[in-house]
């Protein structure tokens, strides 16, 4: 029979400190089992705490039950919703904006949504991993292969963050689903503990604190201690009996496998495969085809371009290139440098959004901005050719 004494009684442990530099916390935190969340403040004295706390307020009153990551994320956009609704009330002030980092664990799942650069972590087998992805350009750098980690961490833009709760409406959240066993921590922080220790120093506290408390209050100090430059949240959950997936349930289930039908589903399988490879490989150049990327360089204009800015088995899967009438120097630096990284979009309409973006908070725009954006940002002259090679994948090749 299992202990039931001991259900309900999560051990987590969340902690928040001010810093040693800034006069003011503006991280606010949730930790309501099974729903756990940090969010990082931004805009200063009388913005950042008010738009982390008020996207925490509606993350709560908004969430799901039991972890769900399209419920989760609706969650998370209703709390974006809730810092618009709260700058045009006159909450806080325009431009204040918030990270949002949470995570819903119950029935061995742990299901998170993530917008900005604040982190969960998960610690299995005295190893941790990421589980996040930050929104940031230090991130984007990182993964074009311009910055190493340890350069990110010191980098003078570590904290301009790409995505943010609290200006854009259609903003979109980024949601992980992870198995969970019994035995495994988990870790939300802001980017005061990520930015002041780096990995391999959490991963050593996490693994050597047993109690959630104690863990909590070494990243603190230890943050602090290597500076404590900006504000410090930290959620440890330990993953219980209760909580974590059943291993012996699942171990069970392998077990019945029929092991004299197998040469059956071999043969299946491999008729499977052998169709499946080749819908596979359609379908992929159809994805890659619908997707976009900007890309462009100092003295010239950005383009808008079909596929994806990187090559695959030897070959560019870039489809054609649209010059847009926004030039690349009267963009502000942290837009160039957004640029510089090729960022990718799921559709045009998305990349040009964002260009729009762009070239509404970019100064040299102030005045033409938005009179360009009405005419239309793509050149109609149309495709000018040279800048991309345009060469389908599936065989047409020139000689
Ligand atoms: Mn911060």
């Amino acid at each position: 029979m299992a202990k039931k004494n001991n259900r309900g009684a999560v051990p987590f442990a969340a902690l928040t400190h001010v810093g040693k530099v800034r006069a003011l916390n503006e991280d606010s935190m949730l930790a309501l089992p099974p729903l756990y969340a940090v969010a990082d403040g931004l805009g200063g004295h009388q913005s950042g705490e008010v738009a982390s706390a008020l996207a925490i307020d509606a993350l709560r009153d908004h969430a799901p039950k039991n972890p769900d990551t399209v419920a989760l994320a609706r969650a998370v956009q209703s709390a974006n919703q809730a810092v618009i609704t709260g700058i045009e009330k006159g909450a806080g002030r325009e431009g204040m904006g918030t990270t949002m980092t949470a995570v819903m664990v119950k029935d061995g799942r742990a299901v998170f949504a993530q917008v900005g650069d604040s982190r969960a972590y998960l610690l299995r087998n005295r190893a941790l991993s990421q589980v996040t992805e930050d929104h940031s350009v230090v991130a984007a750098m990182m993964r074009s292969g311009h910055l190493t980690a340890e350069e990110a961490r010191t980098h003078p833009q570590r904290s301009v963050i790409t995505r943010a709760l609290g200006s854009d409406p259609n903003m979109s959240v980024d949601t992980f689903e992870v198995t969970v066993l019994r035995g495994d921590r988990i870790l939300l922080c802001s980017d005061g503990l990520s930015t002041m220790i780096d990995d391999a120093h959490i991963e050593e506290i996490l693994t050597n604190s047993l109690d959630p408390n104690k863990a909590a209050e070494e990243l603190v100090e230890a943050a602090m201690d290597a500076g404590g430059s900006d504000n410090i949240s930290v959620i440890v959950i330990d993953i219980t009996e209760d909580q974590g997936a059943n291993a012996a349930a699942m171990a069970a289930m392998k077990e019945k496998k029929p092991r004299s039908k197998l040469w059956l589903w071999a043969l299946i399988w491999l008729a499977l495969v052998a169709t499946t490879v080749a819908g596979v490989f359609f379908a992929t150049i159809n994805y890659v085809e619908d997707r976009a990327y900007l890309s462009g360089e100092p003295g010239g204009y950005i383009y808008l371009n079909q596929g994806v800015p990187d090559t695959f088995m030897g070959r560019s899967w870039s489809f054609g290139s649209n010059r847009t009438v926004v030039e690349f120097d009267l963009l502000d630096t942290i837009y160039q440098d957004e640029i510089r990284t090729s960022p990718e979009f799921e559709r045009e309409e998305l990349a040009l959004g964002r260009l729009e973006t762009m070239v509404t908070r970019s100064y040299h725009y102030f005045d033409t901005g938005s009179d360009l954006i009405n005419r239309g940002l793509l050149n109609t002259g149309g495709n000018t050719g040279g800048n991309t090679d345009s060469t389908l994948p599936a065989g047409e090749e020139t000689p």
